[in-house]
């Protein structure tokens, strides 16, 4: 029972809701009302109608919003503190952008409003696909996707029915082993088996590799630039030139396009379709399961082929195209998420074409900082200069028994969030590191001095780390047990 339980300083302890509950509490107290009164089943039909809840919580006001106010404190975010998550960009986002989404036109108009009564929103989307085909370096972008994965499957989609278009969809996608795990994913998806390569020592794809496997039924190579290891694929352009050589298309997952945009340009490297993560690199947090947007970029010859619909400029004004005969289709409701293309649209103004290079010099410089200061505590596979993020291994631990978990479980008594676990796969019992670029040196050193300490306590007191986290209020949950056992649904007793 919750009043059982102690509360320690001001940090809440806090039970489930229906531990709270006590027959006959209400939540509100509202006086008779002077006019008819309509019970609920008039007003929604009977079908969507529940019956008796079992074990409803029967709590007060001050209860519920106690309980919610208590829960919400247990969140970590980016606004909390820092949160070097590999390969999942967890930046800090100047509040501006939101606001811009927020504006009233904006966040108030309706998707059946009509091209002539949209035009704001319409420019907005069309300058945003434009500035993003500039960074990309490809000729025409579709905002519709709504993640990096389904940018994933609608350009290999894309892929699909250019060659299909051509007489032949072919059957095989080239992935390296260092590009993300939805790569895979996605080129199966859409129907291609994929083939892996193996990285080479430099942890970049091969291009002998590519050249060795690519033939006739190969549809092209999807790889992951700057890759999971952090390392930029120094062997795009030859590899690309391989692949166009037989008739393929290279496709480059950008999603950590924090690590190049300003710099350099996949198209210039012989891309023929990208995807960005507007939900990583273009100020909309990742993560929460919130809405994302997963642009993707093309070359011209594929632009027929983008989804529906496209948005188009004539003297008139902006409308929205659905008049693409080789299009693969609509693969979303509507145009997508349109307040994450606000955000973008607004980040993307509000930095210019400096602070955007400027963002990208950042996060590599804030990446390399950490891998230098590291290395000596931790072990680094690939010890190379890095883009956004690191790769580092419990290698140097595991002789005391201290192993990749327990250094992101101790992580958390030090109050950061720990960085990706046990991915990428190529690297054994990996630990990824991205610090990201809106760190400062301040909090990137304490995060330093955080995993340093750490290696020492895995020399000196490792039983000390391998029981934590102390410092919470669960330690040690049991992740399989969670994962394969969840309890949805409290029943009293249990
Ligand atoms: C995050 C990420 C993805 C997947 O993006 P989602 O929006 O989570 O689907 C794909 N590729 C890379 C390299 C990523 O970092």
């Amino acid at each position: 029972m919750t009043e059982a339980r102690f509360m320690e300083g001001l940090v809440q302890e806090e039970g489930l809701i229906f531990e709270r509950s006590r027959e006959g509490k209400r939540a509100f107290s509202l006086p008779e009302p002077d006019v008819p009164v309509r019970g609920l089943s008039e007003i929604v039909p009977g079908d969507l109608l529940r019956e008796e809840i079992e074990d409803f919580p029967e709590v007060s006001e001050v209860d519920v919003v106690r309980h919610f106010t208590r829960l919400s404190t247990w969140n970590y975010g980016i606004d909390t503190g820092y949160y070097p998550l590999g390969s999942c960009t967890m930046k800090y986002n100047p509040k501006v952008n939101e606001d811009m989404s927020r504006l009233p036109g904006f966040a108030h108009s309706h998707p059946y409003q009509g091209d002539e009564l949209s035009q704001g929103a319409l420019r907005v989307m069309f300058e945003l696909a434009e500035f993003l085909a500039e960074i990309g370096g490809m000729a025409k972008v579709s905002l519709a996707p709504a993640a990096g994965a389904h940018g994933e499957l609608t350009g290999t989609a894309i892929i699909r029915a250019f060659h299909a278009k051509n007489g032949n969809p072919r059957s095989k996608i080239i992935v390296p082993d260092s590009a993300h795990g939805t790569n895979p994913a996605s080129t199966s998806r859409c129907g291609y088996e994929p083939i892996e390569i193996r990285s080479n020592e430099h942890g970049c794809a091969d291009a002998h590799a590519v050249a060795a496997l690519m033939t006739d039924d190969v549809a092209g190579i999807m790889l992951t630039n700057p890759n999971t290891l952090g390392i930029f694929e120094e062997n795009l352009r030859e590899i690309a030139e391989i692949v166009h050589a037989k008739g393929g298309l290279v496709y480059c997952d950008g999603a950590n396009l924090n690590a190049v945009m300003g710099i350099a340009r996949f198209g210039d490297m012989g891309v023929d379709v990208m995807h960005f993560n507007l939900h990583k690199t273009f100020s909309t947090p990742h993560g929460g399961g919130g809405p994302g947007c997963g642009p993707v970029g093309v070359v011209e010859k594929l632009a027929p082929f983008l989804p529906l619909p496209t948005i188009e400029r004539d003297p008139d004004g902006f409308h929205l195209n659905y008049n693409l005969p080789d299009s693969i289709g609509q693969i979303i409701s509507f145009y997508g998420n349109f307040g994450v293309m606000v955000k973008a649209y607004s980040w993307i103004r509000s930095l210019g074409p400096e602070g955007i290079k400027a963002v990208t010099e950042n996060a590599v410089i804030n990446a390399n900082y950490i891998r230098q200061r590291l290395k000596k505590h931790y072990h680094l596979p690939y010890d190379r200069l890095c883009k956004h993020e690191c790769v580092f291994s419990d290698a140097k631990q595991l002789p005391n028994g201290v192993n990749t978990m327990d250094i992101a479980k101790r992580l958390i008594d030090y109050g950061m969030h720990p960085p990706t676990n046990y991915f990428p796969l190529i690297v054994h019992d990996a630990i990824m590191v991205e610090p990201t670029e809106s760190e400062d040196k301040a909090s990137i050193d304490r995060f330093i001095d955080a995993m340093i300490a750490i290696a020492n306590e895995a020399q000196t007191t490792p039983d000390l780390v391998k029981s934590a986290p102390h410092k919470t209020k669960l330690s040690r949950l049991d992740e399989v047990q969670a994962a394969r056992r969840p309890v949805l649904r409290w029943k009293p007793g249990e």
